[in-house]
């Protein structure tokens, strides 16, 4: 945490060279913008807020901005006189602390800081901080002495996300409806800690035994920093096994849902709280069910009508005929069948519509869309001469060209 590099001008936006004035410029105006008061619940700006101010806190003291500008970060664990050994690279030390193993060599020999402890600076630049803050309203004060007062925040409640999962529905059952089977995953409250994700009570943290600080190499230095795992608290509690700490569980669960007769494709069907478990009591997300309805080799869907295409003879189109075409009205895997009035002169391509026999509407009760038959007219294979006679007779009672008109415009 503490020792990761930050780039403080660039939160605040200025040059490395700025000066005081122009930082505390820079970080008035970000501070009105992104300030918790004004931007209640968000936590982004919270977020982004905390980073200017500790961006500030660290820049607007010309002591901490001094030891960041040498070192790359800054912790109050770091002083002066070490920073500045830092910067030089070991050569010599600055002096003015006591401690036991560290030896001041001369020319090229590095400087050795194991055994320093540097923990004993932390009072001081607390008081400094205080200073720093001044100036400020009262309600910036609490915020910021809220934020930094050391230690992860609770988590807390976090309520659980949707999910969404894609169903392949068979194209009867969509039209018929039915029900039909899934296997989702989802993330549920763990039985043994309830969400918590901890267990048992508290105990000194094995890390930094207690203390709340780690000692951490920086270079050739060591630095005492915050306790990575207790957040400086010096107490943690027992990750559950059961969640490995999480809080949830991801479980498989077979889930059984009602398919509306009429349902269309791409339809969304929302189960209101069976999406992932949230924490602590946090209410579920919901769970989505896309569906994806299969197709059909006859028949082809548009909406809640049916299309089908049906071959006619040529007698049959031209003097008019009663015939059987096949309809969803079957049962099972089966089309049902219906009469359909072809009139005398039917050509190919015209569509005949047939009023309700389409699907049954999955929203307006009672309802159906229509079956559109497309005629297509297939030529009877003449083989014998008797029929063939009876074709160039039929010819030379129609001789018109069904290309005049065509052809007359060229
Ligand atoms: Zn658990
Ligand atoms: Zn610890």
């Amino acid at each position: 945490m503490a020792t990761q590099t930050k780039d403080y001008y660039g939160t605040l936006g200025v040059k490395k060279t700025a000066t005081a004035d122009e930082i505390r410029k820079a970080f008035r105006k970000l501070a009105r913008k992104y300030h918790p008061d004004v931007n209640p619940g968000d936590k982004k700006s919270e977020e982004k807020f905390k980073e200017i101010s500790e961006a500030n806190d660290v820049l607007s003291d010309e002591k901490k901005r001094k030891i960041f500008d040498q070192v790359g970060f800054y912790s109050d664990n770091i002083d002066a006189a070490t920073a500045e050994a830092y910067a030089r690279g070991g050569g010599a030390s600055g002096g003015g602390y006591g401690g036991g193993g560290g030896h001041a060599g001369g020319g090229g020999v590095p400087f050795d800081f194991g055994g320093f402890d540097f923990s004993g600076f932390q009072g001081a630049s607390k008081a400094s901080r205080a200073e720093s803050e001044g100036g400020f309203g009262g309600s910036f004060r609490d915020v910021f002495s809220g934020m930094f007062n050391g230690g992860r925040q609770a988590r807390g409640p976090q309520p659980g996300t949707d999910l969404e999962y894609q169903v392949q529905v068979d194209f009867w059952m969509a039209i018929r409806g039915g029900v039909t089977r899934l296997e989702i995953q989802r993330q549920e409250q763990c039985p043994t800690c309830k969400g918590r994700a901890v267990v048992g009570g508290s105990m000194e943290c094995p890390e930094c035994h207690g203390s709340g600080q780690v000692t951490q190499m920086g270079g050739r230095m060591k630095f005492n920093i915050q306790c990575p795992r207790c957040g400086g608290s010096g107490k943690v509690q027992n990750a559950c096994n059961t969640c490995d700490g999480a809080g949830v569980i991801t479980k498989k669960e077979p889930l059984e849902f009602r398919i509306k007769a009429g349902t269309r494709d791409g339809q969304r069907i929302r189960l209101a709280g069976k999406g992932n478990a949230g924490t602590e009591g946090a209410p579920a997300g919901d769970l989505y069910l896309i569906i994806k309805v299969g197709t059909h080799k006859l028949f082809h869907r548009s909406g809640d009508d049916i299309h089908v295409s049906v071959p006619v003879t040529v007698m049959e189109a031209a003097l008019g005929a009663k015939i059987d075409v096949p309809t969803i009205d079957g049962t099972g895997e089966g089309a049902g069948r219906s009469q359909l009035k072809i009139p005398p002169g039917t050509q190919t391509g015209q569509k005949l519509r047939m009023r309700e026999k389409g699907v049954p509407s999955a929203t307006r009760e009672g309802q159906r869309g229509d079956q559109i038959v497309e005629v297509k007219i297939v030529v009877p294979k003449v083989q014998d001469e008797r029929s063939k006679e009876i074709l160039r007779e039929l010819q030379k009672l129609n001789p018109e060209d069904p290309r005049a008109e065509m052809l007359a415009g060229v």
